[in-house]
């Protein structure tokens, strides 16, 4: 069951060794009046996690004592539905998907802007706890929902989650057209921005057919000028 609902405050714990990094994260999550514990360690944030409940864990990943790996698994060990947002100094693939693998949400990798953080925890919270899962699949293309790795011809294709979430979208709504207003509303979760989102939904979408459509595969990604794009085999 979440610890909160709509109406009350997301309840968060933010997990860093690092004193004033842990402090400054504290203090901008409580500006946005979530209500915040903190830990220093792994055995505190374990801890924490058995007597309390909370909606989302911002946890680092190098710590001095269990790392934010391990803090990890044994949440996901307890059964625990937390999001987990994992924080760390790696960031290459392999990391990424170590991290992934051991149950985390969303990864970001540091240094980051407090903002990106932010949008981060709070599309987390948007999140329904139960994960669906499944396989979702177009040609050569499928793309794991719940390990949240994309395989193109047999090949895993390194995409971040923004991308995944970009691809699992389009597969979803494969062989239909997809506008920019749907990805806005329904991917970056913005409906009342001043700026339009277009030009960064353009090149996110561009950097994705980069890594999905490469040389000597079929096109699967396509731009329907003027009216948004569509994921699907060529129509004949
Ligand atoms: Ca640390």
């Amino acid at each position: 069951m979440p610890a909160s609902d709509s109406t009350t405050p997301p309840r968060v714990l933010v997990v860093e060794d690092e004193q004033k990094t842990r402090e400054s994260l504290a203090e901008g999550l409580r500006l946005e009046t979530w209500s915040v514990a903190t830990a220093a360690t792994g055995q505190e944030a374990l801890g924490l996690l058995g007597r309390e409940a909370f909606d989302l864990v911002v946890l680092d990943w190098m710590l001095p004592d269990r790392d934010g790996v391990e803090v990890l698994r044994e949440m996901r060990s307890r059964a625990q539905p937390t999001s987990v947002l994992m924080l760390t100094a790696r960031s290459t693939l392999n990391d990424r998907v170590t991290g992934l693998d051991s149950g985390a949400d969303d990864y970001l990798a540091k240094p980051f802007a407090f903002a990106e953080l932010l949008a981060r925890c709070r599309a987390l919270l948007r999140r329904p706890v139960v994960k669906t899962g499944g396989l979702l699949r177009c040609g050569d293309l499928q793309l794991d929902t719940r390990a949240r790795v994309a395989v193109r011809a047999g090949e895993e294709i390194a995409l971040t989650p923004r991308e995944v979430d970009v691809l699992e979208y389009l597969l979803r709504y494969q062989g239909q057209i997809v506008t920019r207003e749907m990805l806005e509303r329904d991917v970056w979760k913005q409906t009342h921005r001043m700026t339009s989102l277009d030009n960064v939904i353009d090149v996110q979408i561009m950097r994705l057919r980069r890594k999905v459509d490469t040389d000597g595969t079929e096109r699967l990604i396509h731009t329907l000028r003027g009216v948004g794009y569509r994921l699907g085999k060529e129509v004949e």
